[in-house]
């Protein structure tokens, strides 16, 4: 078992997936949250970090979290600017940005190569393949549970992270 990060299958790509344990994977989600939580100034940046704070595994299932580089929340208008955005939250993230805020002491060697690859993956991504109606589809989640996307954006008053529907991923993830 375990998660995959992958091209759009739609593009051609010599690109490997990324094959993560679940173990890894928390760590390369959390990694992204903290440097993000940190960086993201506007809303699109700040649903970017929280899309994948929904990648939680607490709550949604070990293993279940694997996704397409397509899936995330792209705009066609905005493309250029998620895209240096999510550049700046890996190399951030490879400088160890909020790693204090983590319960742990990740190994560098396993996160680096994994957020090496997401970044040949990010800059290989080709915007003709966004899909849009993901986006649209995820923002209107509402249902009887909580919006995928809570008002205001949150934070978690301890950790400063982004608040996904799931609540905070470091508190959930608290051994
Ligand atoms: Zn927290």
């Amino acid at each position: 078992m375990g998660n995959n990060i992958s091209m759009p299958c739609k593009q051609d790509s010599t690109i490997e997936s990324i094959s993560m344990s679940n173990g890894l994977t928390s760590v390369f989600i959390d990694v992204m949250v903290v440097s993000g939580s940190a960086l993201a100034c506007s809303d699109r940046e700040k649903e970017f970090i929280i899309w994948l704070a929904q990648r939680d595994q607490s709550a949604v299932g070990i293993g279940t979290v694997s996704f397409d580089i397509d899936e995330m929340p792209w705009s066609p208008e905005g493309f250029e600017e998620e895209k240096s955005f999510l550049l700046k939250v890996i190399t951030h993230g490879c400088n160890e940005l909020g790693w204090d805020k983590l319960h742990y002491e990740p190994r560098k060697d396993r996160i680096m190569n994994v957020l090496l690859c997401f970044q040949q993956m990010i800059e290989a991504f080709d915007p003709a393949f966004i899909n849009f109606n993901d986006y649209l589809e995820w923002i209107e989640i509402k249902g009887d549970e909580s919006p995928a996307i809570p008002p205001g954006f949150p934070k978690c008053e301890e950790h400063d992270v982004f608040l996904s529907c799931f609540g905070c991923i470091l508190c959930n993830n608290r051994s």
